[in-house]
């Protein structure tokens, strides 16, 4: 196969092979160009044209012209509307992509399958995967995804006999984004020591700087505004683009402009535009700056040079700048449009001839081989988790920024898990940042894990990984730790970041009180009425419900009382009202027949037909019943139709019945009747919080307790 390495450009792209001597070189578009404007012009009727006839029509003010989508790439809910039909970043991409293959395939003769496309260092997952998406739009294998600087780097290091162990800054300023990294470089590895970037910041902005002051020149001359009509807006863009180019090897230049039925020329001296633009500049040092200082011990004095890469860089200014800078030019001898798809390719060709599917001339006699790659992570990936003391959500660091790729992380939770299968959830939303607080880091996805195995103690050990793999990308999968050592992978579903993530701002404990102020359940208490509850027992269970009721919020808790024996009374159907409840409550009392014969399951479902929420029903029972069959079978119907079930015994009941009628063996308790209004407060406590949104205690790797969330709605909790 033969080995192409892609640079998909904001405002140019690409392609590069390996020659069958092992000579990386450009491939030549059907216009015999080596680099493809990443431009889409869709015509009204017909296939759309991509390239330079595209930018052409875009010269000329046709508003169909699609450009710069990559700084958009990855952006959920992003598109572009032509002749009624919705782009997005990814699908135009892929028109490129299409464009690039066929004039590829054209110019060698050869149909390509699979290519190493390059991205900014600092593309977050969501932008890989969208490459990832666009390439097979278009019909092309991923062979990998690597970084731009990191690109350059291998086709620098191998085009100019670098000395073993040389540092050296790649300064990639292209079209739309700016990136820059320290590399190191070494006969037989490259590595990528640091890296960072601005995705919008690149030689477009210096155009838009150039447009805003010749456009307020033309209002000062004429009163009218360019910007405000599309087409003289376009039209003034080329130009300034242009005008910017011609500044790159002349003292001045002049720009025309046309609107409104008037024409005003401007002249614009380098100098000028050099002031306009300094602050550009500046950004672009501050970055460099901090990414220097983010390696031990690297100074400009000592770093061996500058590389520039990038179309952008041709501008004067930045040669300049980075003399000023580091005292010394930067260095030379690689060509900066086609650097980094050179690079692609010679991954392309490593990547090829580890899986033996390269073409290259093996008469050539030169046995290919490529330095090792070491790249690093440009970002620290971490989660949403809560502080000890529940007052804030913190950006808890999982991969930091600057790890070497392949890279792998695991943190630990402790969470509670209910009985009841379908109710367990954990919500991961991945953070990107290096701050502490979440409302400054992107989140980049939200993955639900379910599939938990309920627990006797009603806790699980889950163990979440992050797993940045050679793409750039990211893998999450969570999974189950058991007592044993066992594990027990999680189902994960990938579910879209919520557009509303100000609860983040909130603190954990507020977020819970209004989640539930906002979520209703039903609860009836059945309580045993035969003969044996008479005297202290049925007076202790009177007090216990009482004890219960004061501590629930009855605005969203309604509760039902029932009493069962041989027959059954309900004494308030499920209600919020504080008085009806506590009279009914009041009313209890031994006297409905004096055994166990009625099953009360099915008539408390009943209680909360109509009832919002979930729903509960705490049983208080002192014996065995006569038809413990009947009961058991029933409270599985009742379970079945989504009710929670906690059974109470004390005197003679008994515990294993009690445990197959709850909905889980923690839901089974025996205890004595002195105990009744304690155990009862008890579980009117854990139904008060639990109903509201799911927390773990998430264990960091380094042994640090905090405690990480899962917005999960679902009654996530256990009794005892
Ligand atoms: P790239 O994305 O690396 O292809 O860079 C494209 C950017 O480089 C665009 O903003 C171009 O306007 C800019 N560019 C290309 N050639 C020159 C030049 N000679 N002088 C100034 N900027 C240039």
């Amino acid at each position: 196969m033969v080995p192409i390495g892609i640079d998909l450009g904001t405002t140019y792209s690409a392609v590069a092979t390996v020659s069958g001597r092992g000579q990386p070189m450009v491939v030549k578009n059907s216009d015999g160009e080596s680099t493809t404007p990443s431009v889409v012009y869709f015509p009204a009727n017909g296939i759309p044209i991509v390239g330079s006839e595209a930018k052409e029509y875009q010269a000329v003010g046709e508003n169909d012209v699609a450009s710069f989508f990559k700084r958009d790439m990855g952006e959920p809910g992003f598109y572009q509307t032509f002749h009624g039909r919705k782009y997005s970043p990814t699908e135009l991409s892929s028109l490129v992509l299409k464009k690039l293959k066929a004039d590829a395939e054209a110019e060698l003769g050869q149909r390509i399958e699979a290519a190493v496309i390059t991205v900014p260092a600092y593309f977050n997952n969501g932008q890989r995967n969208a490459t990832i998406e666009a390439a097979r739009q278009a019909g092309l294998r991923v062979l990998r995804i690597i970084n731009e600087p990191t690109a350059a780097a291998i086709a620098f290091g191998l085009s100019s006999k670098t000395k073993a162990g040389t540092t050296t800054m790649v300064y990639d300023l292209g079209g739309g984004t700016f990136d820059v990294s320290i590399v190191r470089a070494s006969d037989d590895e490259i590595a990528v020591l640091a890296t960072d970037g601005d995705h919008k910041l690149g030689g477009k902005d210096w155009d838009d700087r150039i447009a805003g002051f010749l456009a307020g020149q033309f209002r000062d001359e004429f009163g009218a505004d360019p910007f405000e009509d599309q087409e003289s807006f376009n039209d003034l863009m080329i130009k300034c683009e242009k005008a910017k180019r011609e500044l790159s090897v002349r003292d001045s230049t002049k720009v025309s402009i046309v609107h409104n039925g008037e024409r005003g020329t401007y002249t614009l001296t380098r100098s000028q535009f050099a002031e306009l633009t300094r602050d550009l500049l500046e950004r672009t040092h501050g970055i460099a700056q901090s990414v220097l200082n983010s390696v031990d011990g690297h100074t400009w004095e000592n770093l061996n040079g500058v590389l520039l890469v990038g179309g952008s860089t041709r501008m004067p200014m930045v040669a300049e700048f980075v003399e000023e800078v580091t005292g010394r030019p930067p260095l030379r001898g690689i060509n900066v449009d086609e650097a980094v798809a050179l690079g692609a390719a010679l991954q392309a060709a490593a990547d090829l001839k580890v899986e033996d599917d390269l073409s290259l001339d093996a008469s050539s006699g030169e046995e290919f081989s490529l330095p090792a790659i070491r790249d690093v992570t440009c970002h620290s990936l971490g989660m949403v988790a809560e502080n000890q003391d529940r007052s804030k959500y913190l950006n808890s660091i999982i991969i930091k920024k600057n790890s070497q790729i392949p890279a792998e992380n695991a943190c630990d939770y402790t969470i509670r898990v209910s009985a009841n299968r379908s109710a367990n959830k954990l919500e991961v939303y991945m953070l990107q940042g290096e701050v502490e607080s979440p409302m400054e880091c992107t989140v980049l996805g939200k993955y639900v894990f379910t599939g938990f195995t309920p627990t006797k103690t009603g806790r699980a050990q889950v163990r979440v990984h992050y797993a940045y793999n050679k793409n750039g990308t990211v893998d999450v999968r969570a999974e189950q730790l058991n007592a044993e050592g066992g594990v027990l992978d999680l189902e994960l579903t990938i579910e879209p970041v919520p557009e509303d993530m100000s609860w983040l701002g909130r603190s954990p404990l507020e977020n819970d009180s209004s989640a539930s102020q906002a979520s209703s359940a039903a609860l009836v208490i059945a309580v045993d009425a035969s003969g044996s509850m008479s005297g202290t027992p049925m007076n202790e269970a009177k007090k216990a419900a009482l004890s219960m009721v004061n501590k629930l919020d009855l605005s969203r808790f309604h509760v039902g009382i029932l009493a069962f024996s041989d027959k059954m009374a309900i004494l308030t159907g499920c209600t919020g009202h504080n008085g009806v409840v506590k009279g009914a409550i009041n009313k209890l009392e031994v006297g409905l027949g004096y055994g166990n014969d009625a099953c009360p399951f099915e008539k408390a479902m009943r209680m909360m037909d109509g009832e919002e929420g979930s729903k509960f029903i705490v049983l208080l029972t002192d014996g065995c019943w006569s038809y413990p069959q009947k009961a058991i079978a029933q409270a599985k119907r009742v379970k079945d139709e989504g009710a929670e079930i906690i059974a109470i015994g004390f005197g003679t009941a008994d515990h294993d019945f009690l445990k197959t009628v709850a909905t889980c063996d923690e839901n089974a308790l025996m205890t004595d009747v002195s105990n009744l209004v304690d155990s009862f407060s008890k579980i009117a406590q854990v139904l008060s919080s639990d109903d509201a949104p799911q927390s773990a205690s998430l264990t960091m790797p380094d042994g640090n307790e905090t405690k990480p969330t899962g917005k999960g709605k679902g009654f996530f909790g256990r009794f005892f």
